[in-house]
């Protein structure tokens, strides 16, 4: 019932310029490892077999006080790495279409706007944390949020769908101190697919 690190669809090497093949190993052998490692830790030690980690980012009130603070932690390290690989590919960026672009004009005006949007936001976290386009299931609307460390989307009740690790482990290999940079390249990459059927899944 353990959770376990999940592959990545693609080599290392595959997004290469924009992220570098040694930045995408240690993130994800390393980092993405140790946040899975760490979650099964803390579920185990209160015999917690729930393995649907949606529902535990979601519900976090459920889980013991004692390894609460453990799993809003670690688990949301699991679950943002994993949509993170999957939001990108090689060959990927461009703008998107479909419902995407529909819900992303009717929140932002335009793509331009959105991309604005996102990139001038999640540059400017303070320490570590994540840029999210996420999903209001209130509003029926998608919205640009930003969480800190690995808090999750989930645990305020958003949905993730397209998310930008901003930690200095994921671009300091490469792009030094220069984030805006690392931003800006990573729009080469999005997975557009991936985050239209993100979306789908909402309203199903
Ligand atoms: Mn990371």
């Amino acid at each position: 019932m353990k959770f376990e690190l999940p592959k990545i669809p693609y080599s290392y090497d595959s997004l290469e310029p924009y992220i570098d093949s040694k930045t995408m190993e240690i993130h994800h052998t390393k980092h993405h490892k140790i946040y899975t490692d760490k979650l099964n830790i803390a579920l185990e030690k209160e015999n917690i077999k729930n393995n649907d980690i949606e529902k535990i980012l979601s519900n976090l009130s459920n889980i013991p006080e004692n390894i609460r603070k453990v799993v809003n932690f670690n688990g949301g390290g699991y679950d943002n790495h994993n949509i993170f690989w999957n939001n990108m590919k090689p060959n990927g960026g461009g703008e998107p279409n479909n419902k995407i672009l529909e819900m992303i004009n009717e929140s932002f005006g335009n793509f331009e706007n959105f991309k604005d949007i996102f990139s001038k936001n999640t540059a400017i976290i303070q320490g570590s944390g994540w840029g999210w386009l996420v999903f209001n299931p209130n509003s029926n609307k998608v919205e640009f949020i930003t969480m800190n460390n690995q808090d999750s989307p989930r645990t305020k009740g958003f949905v993730p769908i397209l998310g930008l690790d901003v930690w200095e482990h994921a671009y300091y290999l490469k792009y030094q101190n220069k984030r805006p940079n690392y931003i800006e390249s990573w729009w080469n990459i999005i997975n557009w697919d991936d985050v239209e059927s993100r979306l789908n899944k909402c309203f199903k």
